[in-house]
């Protein structure tokens, strides 16, 4: 395209309706910035940036920078392409463009996958209880549930009450957040391991510096183990790919960087994946679904697992998760 695009952005910061506990400390608001390229016909392209600074990405004000020094006019869609090329440590910004200008050539964005294919996050500790009741009655059924927040012993008696209240079908993700230390590890999984098959997986269990020890626990227990904080970069995913890692990999699409490399990956190479939010705006989660349909029409044998995405009940009704992005990108003009 040889026309030239103007670009404007625009930061958002949604308070959580309820603090998300994660062993990597509370999170109370979620802050990102909206992008929005557009020709002279009148077509635009919308991204999102979401980053997560504790996963190792850039922060909202490392981004913020990123997106200041990007003119406003820019000659056509390869000068914009350029402009943005040189950025390995902006993952969450690479994500972002690469989404906004591609969708700049795609106007329709109105895929929506039923709730069945989406986990449901379940609040951590004892409120997982009662919570699961109106995400099933919503469609869920797998529910994912944050883990090492509480003592071990207390959070296995929470999980066998959560299992005998589930209907028989649904499934439950525990998603540990490298917070738990190998004991307590060997614990978790041997309890899981006693549930049959009704856990799909562990999310990093141990932390990611501890990947012979996540090698050994994937052996010995029968209950899958999934990387999560272990490969928050491609690169990352790779190197773990490479070094033999054969269990479950968390895909933040929104933090990994470039979605056409990572395409290109899981096309090379056989890799078990769960496509995962990281708390995105309508934008960034469209692009999230448009990537397992794109992912699962190349990879039709690949396993099927259901989508990270069951978050929208975490955000606020602040008009950021409507599918008219203009109306969106309006809601933001302060
Ligand atoms: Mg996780």
């Amino acid at each position: 395209m040889a026309e030239p695009l103007t670009f404007e952005f625009r930061p958002y910061r949604r308070p959580f309706r309820q603090t998300l506990k994660t062993s990597h400390g509370n999170w109370t608001h979620r802050e990102g910035i909206i992008l929005k390229f557009a020709d002279p016909q009148g077509r635009t392209g919308f991204g999102e940036i979401a980053p997560l600074p504790w996963f190792g990405t850039e922060t909202q004000a490392q981004a913020l920078a990123f997106c200041r020094q990007i003119p406003h006019q820019l000659a056509n869609h390869s000068s914009a392409q350029t402009a943005f090329e040189i950025m390995p440590t902006l993952p969450a910004c690479k994500f972002g463009f690469e989404i906004a200008l591609r969708n700049l050539s795609c106007d329709i964005h109105c895929a929506e996958l039923e709730n069945r294919h989406y986990s449901g996050l379940l609040p951590a500790g004892e409120a997982a209880l009662s919570a699961w009741t109106s995400l099933w009655a919503m469609g869920h059924r797998t529910f994912k549930w944050k883990i090492g927040v509480a003592p071990v012993a207390v959070e296995l008696a929470w999980l066998s009450r959560l299992m005998e209240q589930l209907p028989l079908g649904a499934k439950l993700r525990l998603d540990a957040n490298g917070g738990l230390d190998e004991l307590t590890a060997h614990h978790w999984l041997d309890h899981c391991d006693r549930l049959g098959h009704r856990i799909e997986f562990i999310e990093q269990p141990l932390p990611p510096h501890q990947f012979n020890d996540l090698l050994k626990l994937a052996k010995r227990y029968h209950t899958p183990i999934a990387l999560d904080e272990s490969i928050t970069t491609l690169d990352q995913l790779k190197t773990h790919y490479f070094r033999g890692w054969q269990g479950i990999y968390v895909i933040k699409a929104a933090i990994l960087g470039s979605p056409s490399q990572l395409k290109h990956f899981c096309v090379d190479y056989p890799i078990d994946w769960v496509i995962s939010s990281v708390f995105e705006t309508d934008i960034g989660r469209q692009a999230l679904i448009d990537l397992t349909i794109e992912l699962a029409m190349l990879l039709p044998d690949a396993p099927h697992r259901v989508l990270g995405m069951g978050t929208q009940q975490w955000l606020p009704n602040d008009g950021l998760d409507d599918p008219d992005w203009e109306a969106l990108w309006r809601r933001l003009r302060d």
